[in-house]
């Protein structure tokens, strides 16, 4: 047993005994692990807070090899998720962001960049409006961390740069221009000069506000139905993302 000291951001809550809880946490040094924290509903409010889900927490517990749950020694909150959850378009985000990361990832099998890609996601639903597009940035820059997805795309079939319109089949991610596409593709309109813009400025300078919504809805919905079929996974969180945002 060994004393373990790591900062990490709450994933999800899983509520066991009467008093105890468990969550999952994405660790910064040992990717996502499940700590118990004993007794914790019996504490304050304020204590409570450190598991909620999206919380950023400084946690100092007891790895043991042998286990699949480590007991927690102590913590403390670092980033709550207050102003968030006083805004539902922001909050139901944020549970797609920590529901992709929950999903995809193996216990024990650390990614700095992607836990900084988390917690800057998370910090940054307090100062944007912009949901949409704090989507498309998170999960594009997702798919590159995950190695899944270039930031230049090229025609599978003739090799040509693509510069404007987009052509993807189902549950797929090879890109098609225009004049290779099959005809069962989906027609995303002048996107890749939006990806390129999202993946090399900072999220908030951006000039977002001049992108196309609709076109921008259903390429995320394109990539959410991708990441499914890709990891065999449901992402429940999109049906309230797409419920409610597209207006
Ligand atoms: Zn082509």
């Amino acid at each position: 047993m060994e004393l373990q000291k790591d900062s990490g951001i709450v994933l999800r809550k899983i509520p066991i005994l009467e008093a105890d809880i468990a969550a999952t946490i994405y660790t910064n040094s040992h990717g996502k692990r499940t700590l118990l924290f004993k007794g914790l509903k019996k504490t304050k409010r304020r204590s409570l807070t450190a598991v909620e889900p999206g919380s950023v927490t400084h946690v100092v517990y007891y790895y043991n090899e042998q286990k699949t749950m480590y007991n927690v020694k102590e913590y403390s909150l670092l980033y709550d998720t207050i102003s968030i959850r006083n805004n539902y378009q922001a909050m139901i985000t944020l549970f797609l962001f920590l529901e992709i990361v929950e999903k995809t990832t193996g216990h024990n099998d650390p990614n700095q960049t992607l836990f900084r890609l988390l917690k800057g996601a998370i910090e940054t639903l307090t100062k944007t409006s912009q949901y949409q597009i704090l989507i498309l940035s998170f999960i594009l820059h997702y798919l590159k961390i995950t190695g899944i997805y270039p930031d230049v795309f090229h025609c599978t079939v003739c090799h040509k740069e693509i510069t404007s319109d987009l052509y993807l089949s189902e549950f797929s991610l090879h890109p098609y221009c225009d004049a290779c596409a099959p005809n069962y593709s989906f027609q995303f309109l002048a996107i890749v000069p939006i990806i390129k813009d999202i993946m090399t400025n900072k999220f908030l300078s951006l000039e977002s506000k001049h992108y196309p919504l609709p076109e921008i809805n259903k390429f995320i919905f394109h990539l959410l139905l991708f990441i499914d079929s890709y990891f065999t996974i449901h992402i429940n969180s999109k049906e309230l993302i797409f419920n409610n945002s597209i207006k």
